[in-house]
Parts: C-alpha cells; structure tokens; sequence
C-alpha cells in the first residue's frame, strides 16, 4: 500500500521542530534552550514526593481547577487578573496550549501571522494545520514593523519578550494591534518573569486577546510540562471542549500548586539570572565587533560581524562542552543566542568565550 497517499496532503512535506540539541552525557554547560540552570526549589520537590502515592491511579483533575484557583488568588494577583476561573485554560507546557489555540480556530488555508525572528514553533503549528505563515519582518533593531497595523488574518502572535531577541513590547503598542487586527492576537508571556511587563491589563479591555505562559522557565519545571492562557471565557470554554481529557498529569498539577506556594522564593532567585544577565551581558558587549543585545528574557541575543563569526564562535564552545544556539534561518544568521547559567557556568562561558575571540575572531 501507499501510506505516502494516506498521509494528510499537507504533511507529505513537512518541516518539524527541532529543538535545541539535548546531550545524553551530563557534564555539558547547557545554555541552548533557555532552561533554568538551577533546579526547583527542594520544597517543590518535596512536595512531589509527598503526592507520589495510591492517587497515582486515579485520573487527575482535567481542568486543573485547584491550580487555576492559585494562579488566580496569588501568583497573577499583583497584575489583578480576572477574577473568572473560566477565564483560565491549563495545558502540557505552552507548546500545548499554542496547539489547542489552533485547533479551536485554524481551518487548512488561513493566514497566521508572526514575526521573524520569532518562536520557530508558531510556524511548525501553522504548516501542522495546512495554514498559511504570513512572517513579518521584525525592523532592523527587532521592533515591531508598521506593518502589523494593517496585517490580516485568523491568529496573530506575538512573543514577549521575545524568543531570540530578548525584547518585549508595550502594552500601548499590543492594544493598538488588538484593536486594529480582526482575529485572535496571542501573546506569549513564556519569558514574562524575568520582566515587569505583562498584557494582563489588556485583557478587560479588548475580547480578541489571549496571553499564554509556562512553568518552564522560572520555576524550572520545564520536564512536567505546565503552561496555561488566560483570556475570555467564550475562548477558554472551547479551548476546554477541544483539548485531551487529562491533558495535565497529576504530578504536574501538584508541581505547579507547590510552585506558587514557594513563588516568593523562586522570585528572589530568578534575580540572580537577571542580575548574570546583566553582567555577562556588559562583559560581551565590550568586545570590538561583537553586540549584546539588551535583554527582558533569561538568555542574550549576542550579533557578530558576519555568519562565519557566528558560527565559528558556536563550533568552538563545543570543543569545551559548552552547548549555545545558532539558527540558520537568514534573520539570525550572525547572532547566538545564549541562555543565563548559574554563576559557575557563566565563568566559564566567559573563559571560553574570552580564548575564543583571541584565538579565532
Ligand atoms: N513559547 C516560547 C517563546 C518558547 O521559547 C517556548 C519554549 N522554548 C515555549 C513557548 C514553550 O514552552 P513550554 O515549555 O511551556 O511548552
């Protein structure tokens, strides 16, 4: 038989995610995929053990209400967020939620529109749904192009702050797109706590707006897969209907509950990336030739003179087991981007990074 025929028409030629490489041997410096360097928090941990029991066989609860309630009582409270617990979807990371977003509203040929450089997810999910990628192009110093106020389409997203770049966009700028775009604008907020900027306020002013964000990244629970969206509830409802019945492992729900529980001590930590944030950023962007991007996110966006600067650079930390990320695509080709490691690691990023430029830049 010929399963090529049977295969959906527009995944005969498909072009998967890749994601940044994942060494099998432990002693790497992983500053590839924007992973917290440090691990959860041991009262987090604890908490893991303690639910590992008999409950293990049981379903768990599909609309994550108990974690939903925390989200809305203590960990969004400052941003006073809505009030609706039906205003709340929880999915297995945002990679999910992303997902459930296009199955709820993308029919094979509608335009989503996203920006370039951006998430490379958002275009994986647009092909995986027989989309058509409509890719703006960031403006040269990666802020957004005039040309989002006129765009059409179904979907519109926008990362911030965003993935590679590092730079997150105003809510007077995000509102005025809302307004002006006649479909769904999501923002994805994955990197939203290591900034003081969120759209949340947007949210009772406009009906068109979902936020996404995760556990992945602050709260280094990228392993159990948690991420939610908050918008309005016509939306979350759906997104409900559609989604897998236990999208979310029990696991997973207690995981996150104990991660807001223990929010102000994981907050307190997260300045230390920001504050290595800074620091590496100051000691990189010294080199003649080579730019740091300023950064709202937990990684750099470092530009070179050219591509085989870049790539040199990239070649070259692999040889002291120092794994950082290049993309190929035209937009990025003479940038790295780095994630912040704990202290120790970023000494010897910028060791290596130091031999690296005397010896081959
Ligand atoms: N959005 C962006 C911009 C990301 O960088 C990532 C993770 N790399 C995700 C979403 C997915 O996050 P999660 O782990 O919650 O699926």
């Amino acid at each position: 038989m010929e399963l090529n025929k049977l295969i959906r028409a527009h995944l005969r030629k498909f072009d998967e995610y890749v994601p940044g490489e994942q060494p099998s041997e432990n002693d790497w410096i992983k500053l590839n995929a924007n992973e917290n360097p440090y691990p959860p928090i041991s009262e987090i941990v604890e908490d893991i053990k303690k639910n590992t029991n008999e409950k293990l066989r049981l379903y768990p609860d599909p609309l994550a209400k108990e974690l939903k309630t925390k989200i809305i009582n203590k960990l969004l409270k400052k941003d006073n967020p809505p009030q609706n617990i039906n205003s709340y979807f929880v999915g297995n990371g945002t990679d999910e939620v992303l997902e459930v977003i296009y199955k709820v509203f993308i029919e094979v040929g509608d335009d989503i529109v996203y920006l370039d450089p951006s998430y490379g997810m958002y275009k994986t999910l647009s092909d995986l749904f027989g989309a058509n990628s409509i890719e703006l192009k960031l403006n040269e110093d990666f802020s957004l192009p005039e040309s989002i106020f006129k765009t059409k389409g179904k979907l519109l997203i926008i990362c911030s702050p965003n993935n590679p770049t590092g730079k997150s966009f105003d809510n007077e700028l995000i509102l005025k797109i809302c307004k002006n775009f006649f479909g769904i604008v999501i923002v994805d907020e994955t990197y939203c706590d290591f900034t003081d900027k969120t759209a949340i306020p947007l949210l009772n002013k406009i009906n068109n707006l979902i936020i996404t964000r995760t556990f992945s990244k602050s709260f280094s629970l990228a392993s159990l897969r948690v991420g939610y969206a908050i918008s309005n509830p016509k939306i979350i409802n759906i997104m409900n209907q559609v989604k897998l019945p236990y999208n979310v492992n029990y696991l997973s729900q207690i995981a996150a509950i104990s991660c807001i529980d223990n929010m102000d001590k994981v907050f307190e930590r997260n300045k230390k990336i920001i504050s290595e944030r800074e620091r590496i950023s100051k000691i990189i962007d010294e080199y003649e030739n080579i730019n740091v991007l300023p950064s709202d996110a937990n990684f750099i966006l470092v530009e070179f003179k050219d591509k085989s600067q870049a790539i040199k650079l990239f070649e070259e930390m692999k040889k002291f087991k120092i794994l950082i990320r290049y993309f190929s695509k035209p937009s990025l080709e003479k940038y790295l981007r780095i994630s912040i490691g704990t202290e120790n690691e970023n000494k010897k990023l910028l060791d290596s990074f130091k031999d690296i430029v005397k010896n081959f830049l």
